[in-house]
This record gives structure tokens, C-alpha cells and sequence, in this order.
């Protein structure tokens, strides 16, 4: 088995696999770095330019894992794109989307690339996008490439518990199996139940590291996380401050609209209007309409039935009145710079009555970053946009995460089982981490960091 990692970096970064199966070969994600600016943030294809690839599979619909999809395409023009249904009703949003933000990025940050791809090329190659229902197993090399005797590997979604259509991809050859987790969450979250991964065994694993350098504090339960952002919530609306929790659009945003939906109901917080971005509105409508096909709880909850949802139209954030107890799910998650969550923010920092509350990761060299690391009356850089600013509403973190914590990974791949574990999607500490603790308790598994774009037999 040939495997190339395609990240172009060596942190999260972009999430891209290329994969040579008994002679077939697959590229798994095809996403964009969130930091890198224009091209360099695309997967590094070079490495597989002459490769004739048959299929692309995308593991979900996080711009980090499917944001490069169009341009991959026109490296492999004749490859089938597959994902699991619940990501078929998602990814045209999610690239058409992204046109938006790079044309934005190109006027107002100037950055000439934008827009890598544009409406015109993502609607003519949403006709390739195929979508299968988790746990079916699905012939994927070209069909003249097969005959008999000679089949076609096969590819398998499984349910990853991360995001609305997340997938773990099962690979079988005729030989040979290959797992790939994708981003992973083996613990349920308010909507989303865990990751259905119990009988995944194979040869070869490859394995997202997100927060191999996240120690889970001893007690720590999302229960009591979930009670702490509550309280904190409250005193902030009995102050008649307001609340913002920079949220992703997809996943993130329907996890905490479905949060505040159970207190309201159970009055630990008053019924009040709910402000979200437009992206986080589609969402959540497929969140709700898809309800019947998703692993979850609390099925019956409508989020658009339970909440009164304000759409925040373009500029609003820079002119509506901060006060009075608004709550605000907004993106961006790490509170990039043009996007409505800053903005709020750069207006909320200097105010002691305002609350910003991360309830996800935002990398240290983001707006999001900066300000989680900034201590109550500092001043600081918040973007080159909004400039210098001094710290003095509260800020707290919550961890209410959709990935997958370390010791959960590290028994997940004693299950696995396999003879050959490469790690991906995660900091150099991280994959330190687990490297260091695979080896101790598995000392037969082979370990492997590949760096990008060096190809690597396994
Ligand atoms: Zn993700
Ligand atoms: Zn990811």
C-alpha cells in the first residue's frame, strides 16, 4: 500500500490522503488550510500529478477536509467524488460558500489568487458528487480498470459522531484494509450521538491527532462544562450584557442552538431571540430536515420550532445596539478577520458588561487565539482590521468538543489493531504524544508521522 500525506503543512493544516491499493488509487479529503493564504493553502498535488486517480472520497464537510474539492478535480477530471448522503445535501453550500469568502478576502484583503475556484465550475461538478448511506460497501475503481478475478477494492462509511454526515472511510482490497477516522468524536455530543466505530479492524490506520497534547483533567465531564457555560450565561444576561459564542456554521452552531433550546426548556434561560449567520441558518434547516436519517438525540427537537432564530444581515454586527442581553452563535469559530464574530467582538472587548465564550479550538495565531490568551485589562493585537485592543469583558473557554479525546484515539487503535498507524490532523506536540504512548503499549505497531508530500510503503 502506497500513501502520501497532501497537507501542506505540518499542524491541522489541510486534510488530504492519496492512496495506492493493489493498483487503484483513491485520494481521501481534499481540503483547504484555514491559516495559508491563497494557493499555498491547497493540498501540495505535485506529488501525485501523474497518477491516475479513480475516486475521491470525502470524510465531511469541514472546509478543512473538502475545501480544495473543486480544485482536485481538475487535476483528476474522471474521478467519482463519494461522501456519505448526509454530506451530499451539505457540500455544494459549503463550496459555494467558500467562493463567497474568497471573493470577499480577494477585495478587501487584496490577497489576486481569490476566488481559487468560482459558482460557475462548483455547479458544474456537483453532478460527479455521489452520496451512500453509512455501513454499505461501495465498488470505487474505474470500471473498465476491473474484470473478474480482479475486483474492484471497495470503500465504506462509518458513522464518525463528529459532524452532520462525518465518516470514518473503511478501505478493502483484495488483500489489504486501510481505516481512515477522519475528524472523530467517540463521546456524544447534545445532538450528535458518538462515533459508531466498535467493529472497525484493519491493517492499516490512519488516525487524526487533534488533541494528542490535551490532557482531560481528572472529573472533568461534559456535564459539569455544560453547567459552567450556563451559569455564566445567566450572570451575564442579569447584567444585560450580551453573550457571543463564535461558532462553525455547520456542526458547532447546531450543537449550541440545541443546548440553549433544552434550557429553555427547562426555564433555566428565558425564551429570547437567537442570533445566527446566514450559512448557520441553512444548517440548522438541514440539521432539522434530515433529523430521520442521522444517528442523534433528542430527534423530535426542531431547532427552528424551538428558537425564535434571527439571521444577522451583512454590517448589522457593526451597528446594533450592544445591550439589553442578545445572544449571539456566530460565525466565524476562530473569529477570522471579515466575518461577523469579529466584528461583534472587536466592539465587545473593551466592555465589562459583554461576554465571549469559545465553546471550540481557535489555533493561537487567529483573532480567537489571541484574545483567549489575552489576561483580564491587557491590550493587545486583535487583527491588523480592528487593531489594539484592551481586554475587559469576560472571556471564558468552554470544552465542549467534537473531537475525540486522546485516551479514547489511543484505546480505539489497541481495537484497530493494525500493523501500521500514520497520524495526521494534529500539532508536532500531538503527534509526539501519541507516538510516545502507542509505542508503549503496542510496541509492534508501526508508527508513522509522514511528512508532506514524501510518499510512504506501508
Ligand atoms: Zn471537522
Ligand atoms: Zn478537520
Amino acid at each position: 500500500m502506497r500513501i502520501i500525506n497532501l497537507n501542506p503543512d505540518t499542524d491541522i493544516g489541510a486534510s488530504a490522503w492519496f492512496v495506492d491499493l493493489e493498483g487503484h488509487r483513491l485520494l481521501m479529503d481534499a481540503g483547504m488550510h484555514p491559516k495559508r493564504e491563497g494557493r499555498d493553502g491547497l493540498p501540495t498535488f505535485k506529488p501525485i500529478n501523474n497518477e491516475d486517480v479513480d475516486a475521491i472520497a470525502i470524510s465531511h464537510c469541514h472546509h478543512d477536509h473538502v475545501g480544495a474539492l473543486p480544485v482536485a478535480l481538475r487535476h483528476f477530471p474522471k474521478a467519482h467524488v463519494l461522501m456519505t448522503e448526509l454530506s451530499y445535501f451539505i457540500v455544494e453550500r459549503v463550496l459555494h460558500n467558500s467562493v463567497n469568502v474568497m471573493t470577499r478576502q480577494r477585495d478587501e484583503l487584496g490577497i489576486k489568487e481569490y476566488p481559487l475556484y468560482t459558482h460557475d465550475e462548483v455547479d458544474d461538478i456537483a453532478p460527479v458528487f455521489q452520496g451512500f448511506r453509512y455501513n454499505r460497501e461501495v465498488e470505487w475503481a474505474a470500471f473498465h480498470k476491473t474484470r473478474a478475478g480482479f475486483p474492484s477494492p471497495t470503500l465504506e462509511f462509518y458513522d464518525a459522531g463528529h459532524t452532520l454526515g462525518s465518516a470514518g472511510i473503511m478501505i478493502r482490497g483484495k488483500k489489504e484494509t486501510l481505516f481512515y477516522t477522519g475528524d472523530v468524536c467517540f463521546h456524544d455530543q447534545t445532538i450528535l450521538r458518538a462515533a459508531r466505530f466498535e467493529d472497525v479492524k484493519a491493517d492499516v490506520l490512519i488516525m487524526e491527532s487533534t488533541r494528542g497534547n490535551r490532557l482531560v483533567k481528572k472529573g472533568f465531564t461534559r456535564e459539569t462544562e455544560i453547567e459552567r457555560l450556563t451559569a455564566a450565561i445567566q450572570r451575564a444576561l442579569k447584567r444585560r450584557g450580551c453573550v457571543l459564542i463564535p461558532s462553525f456554521a455547520l456542526g458547532r452552531t447546531q450543537e449550541i442552538l440545541a443546548l440553549l433550546a433544552l434550557l429553555m426548556r427547562e426555564g433555566k434561560l428565558k425564551q429570547q431571540p437567537v442570533y445566527i449567520g446566514g450559512l448557520g441558518r441553512v444548517f440548522t434547516e438541514i440539521y432539522d430536515l434530515e433529523a430521520h436519517r442521522t444517528h442523534r438525540q433528542h430527534t423530535n427537537l426542531q431547532l427552528r420550532e424551538a428558537h425564535n432564530l434571527v439571521v444577522l444581515e451583512k454590517g448589522q454586527a457593526e451597528k446594533m445596539k450592544l445591550s439589553g442581553g442578545r445572544i449571539f452563535v456566530i460565525t466565524s469559530g476562530m473569529m477570522a478577520e471579515n466575518t461577523a464574530a469579529h466584528d461583534l467582538a472587536a466592539r465587545m472587548i473593551g466592555d465589562e458588561r459583554q461576554s465571549i465564550f469559545f465553546v471550540g479550538y481557535a489555533d493561537p495565531e487567529t483573532p480567537g487565539g489571541r484574545l483567549k490568551a489575552a489576561k483580564h485589562g491587557e491590550t493587545f493585537v486583535f487583527s491588523p482590521g480592528a487593531g489594539r485592543v484592551t481586554r475587559r469583558c469576560d472571556v471564558q473557554d468552554f470544552d465542549l468538543t467534537a473531537h475525540a479525546n486522546r485516551d479514547d484515539l489511543l484505546d480505539f487503535v489497541g481495537q484497530v489493531s493494525p500493523r501500521a498507524v500514520l497520524l495526521g490532523h494534529g500539532g508536532d506536540e500531538s503527534r509526539k504524544w501519541f507516538e510516545e504512548q502507542i509505542r508503549a503499549r503496542h510496541p509492534k505497531i508501526k508508527i508513522i508521522q509522514p511528512q508532506p508530500g514524501r510518499t510512504v510503503e506501508v
